[in-house]
Parts: C-alpha cells; structure tokens; sequence
C-alpha cells in the first residue's frame, strides 16, 4: 500500500475488548458448569442487560449458546484459545508467516456458525444500536478521528481515488483486512478495520485473505506477508511503466492501450507489494487509468506549455525550454503524488519522456495546436 494509517485509541475499541473477555472465561469453563455471566466484566454485564430488551439478543443469547457448546470439549476450548490469542494479532499475522490463525472452516460446523452469526451481527447490527453509538461514539465518530489523525485523503490502498471526509454525512465502508467470514473474533477489532475506497473494498478486495498465498485461504499451509496497515515504517512502493517491448508502441501517444505497457511495483519486502497488487488489482488498474488519462494529461501539459511560453517571452523576454519545462513540471508533481492520480502520471510521463520521444511530440503538437 502507499500509505500508513496511524491509529488513536478510540472508546469504540472497548467493545472488542468486553468481547474478548469474555470468550477467555468461556474456554476456561467446566463440563458441568452453567452459564454465568458473573465472571464478565461489569460493562458487558451491562450490555447485556440493555440488550435483553431488544427482540433478538445479540449477546446473552449466543455467548450461552456457544458455552453450551464448548465447555464439554476441551479440544475445540483449546483451538478456540489460540484463535483469540492469534488472530487478533494482526500485525504478527501481516509480518510473520508463522504465526498461524484459526479459521471458521478449522471449527465444528454447528458452533463456527453460531460464531460467525454472532460476530457478524456485532459489526452490523450491534454497533448500531442507539445507546451503543451514545456510549462508544459510534463508527463514523471512529472513522472521521482515524481519517484526520492519519491526514488521509485518499484511499492509502490505491493512492488514486478520494475518501469520504468529516465533511461529508456519510463514510466509505470499513474493510475487514482478514475478513470477518474467514476469520474468528476479529470482526470488531479495530486493529483489522480500515476504511478503504468503494473501488478497492467493492470490486477488488471483497473477501479475499491477503495472508495467503491463494486469496481464498483454502490452503492453509501457504502463507505469505502483506502491508499491515497501521505500520509505524513508511510503506512506499516504487511505479515504474516501461513500453511493451512485445506490442508496437503506437504512433500516436494518444491512442495507447493497456497492452502496450508493462509496470513493475516494488518496495522494501516484494512479497507484500506482491499481495498488495495480487489483492487490489493494482497493475491492471494503474494501467488502465493511465490509457483513460493520457488524452487529458497531454493536453493540460500542452496548455500550461503554451500559458508558461507567453508568461515568459512575454514578461523576461525568454524562450521556454521543453526539457526544463517538463523537468519542472514533473518534479511539483512529484512533491504532490496523492494529487490529481499523481502517482500514476509522474509514473507514466517519466516513461514517454525517456522511451518515447515524448518532448518531440508535444513540440509537434504544440506547432500545431498554437502556431
Ligand atoms: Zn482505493
């Protein structure tokens, strides 16, 4: 990814929190014991209570349930344990291919999907509830606080496309960085949830595991690192477009298609910028969104040419110098990368500049456009 979040403990956190407590105290339980909520915190007691009053219990209910269910089990008490330790190690997870998460599909049927129902329906439905928005302050409160305090305006996935802001009444939906239908106890971890563009979370992302080597996560045994996104380092990944050498380059800059590029990402650890691009799309995307730019990039470079030109011989006399002008231009923009799609142009002119003759057709342009 192309850049960091940085993370703010905010109240919301807690409820995760309550939530994990509890199930530590549910895999301690005994086979002949019932279920108590006494040894829950006080706070999710009183969670408890307020939710009683709605017409399904999002909490009293499934947690005695999956009790019910483990407590006679030490083996599946046992793999559950290690499903809150490990899965809630995002970071370790993103970072370290040996850390080994537990799966839904690693669970007994009848319990992983109580489970699931369960922390689905705290992300979608509990969340939501009025006094729970009043007291945690709710997850656009969460997203506008973690969006300022990273100072993002674009999606850090792609770099190319806006985020919602504070100003605006809505949000862009948060994605579950392990998806929360592959991965117990992880859907309200605010450690694994991060607002991502429609684009990216709606057609490319959707629920595709980045920790492994198939997206999907049918083979467990591969693993493979990704971005974690509240990484402290910078995660800064190289564009590079080079020509197509096994496509003719067309005559016309204008009329080039996709397959007439190559790009190569690369950044500090390859095999997350590898996941990266596999998960987003990205090669595809830059690609593509450079064929459907060039037409305008070309001619805003081309007037601002023709406006600096006049400025100049109008003002000092001088005659503009297409290489200093270029030069010029590409490095603001360089400075401005999540600007305009930036990234990519800086990318792609840097490309026509140096293989495709690229001054010598905005000259011919320009004797034709403003002679
Ligand atoms: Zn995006």
């Amino acid at each position: 990814m192309l850049k960091s979040f940085k993370h703010k403990v905010h109240k919301i956190e807690e409820i995760h929190e309550h939530i994990m407590e509890a199930f530590e105290i549910i895999c301690q339980a005994r086979s002949n014991s019932k279920f108590n909520t006494n040894k829950f915190s006080s706070e999710l007691r009183y969670l408890m209570e307020l939710e009683k009053q709605n017409d399904t219990d999002l909490l009293m209910t499934p947690l005695k349930t999956i009790y019910d269910y483990v407590k006679s089990d030490k083996a599946v008490k046992q793999i559950l344990k290690e499903g809150i330790i490990n899965n809630n190690k995002i970071e370790q997870l993103c970072n370290d291919s040996s850390v080994d998460p537990v799966l839904y599909k690693e669970l007994p049927e009848p319990l992983a999907k109580v489970l699931k129902s369960f922390f689905n329906n705290l992300y979608e439905n509990f969340l939501n509830r009025a006094h729970v928005k009043e007291k945690y302050l709710g997850l656009k409160n969460h997203y506008d606080s973690l969006i300022i305090n990273s100072d993002l305006q674009v999606c850090p996935f792609c770099g190319i496309n806006d985020l919602q802001s504070q100003y605006d009444d809505g949000r862009d939906a948060y994605d579950h960085y392990l998806p929360k239908g592959t991965f117990p106890f992880s859907s309200i971890n605010f450690n694994n949830l991060f607002p991502m563009c429609y684009e990216c979370n709606s057609k490319h992302k959707l629920e595709k595991s980045m920790i492994y080597d198939d997206l999907r996560g049918s083979d467990k045994t591969k693993r493979r690192k990704a971005f974690y996104p509240f990484t402290n380092s910078t995660a800064y990944v190289d564009i590079k477009f080079e020509t197509n050498r096994a496509e003719s380059f067309p005559a016309d800059l204008k009329k080039m298609v996709p397959k007439n590029l190559t790009i190569t990402l690369s950044g500090a650890d390859n095999e997350k910028v590898e996941s990266w691009d596999r998960t987003f799309r990205i090669s595809k995307r830059y690609k593509a969104k450079s064929c459907q730019f060039l037409k305008v990039w070309l001619e805003t470079l081309l007037e601002e040419y023709r406006r600096s030109a006049q400025m100049l011989k109008g003002k000092y006399g001088i005659e503009i110098n297409w290489d200093d002008f270029l030069d010029t231009q590409l490095s603001i923009s360089q400075n401005e990368l999540f600007k305009d799609k930036n990234l990519i142009r800086v990318a792609l002119f840097k490309m026509l500049r140096d293989e495709c003759d690229l001054k010598n057709h905005l000259q011919t342009w320009s004797n034709t456009h403003y002679s």
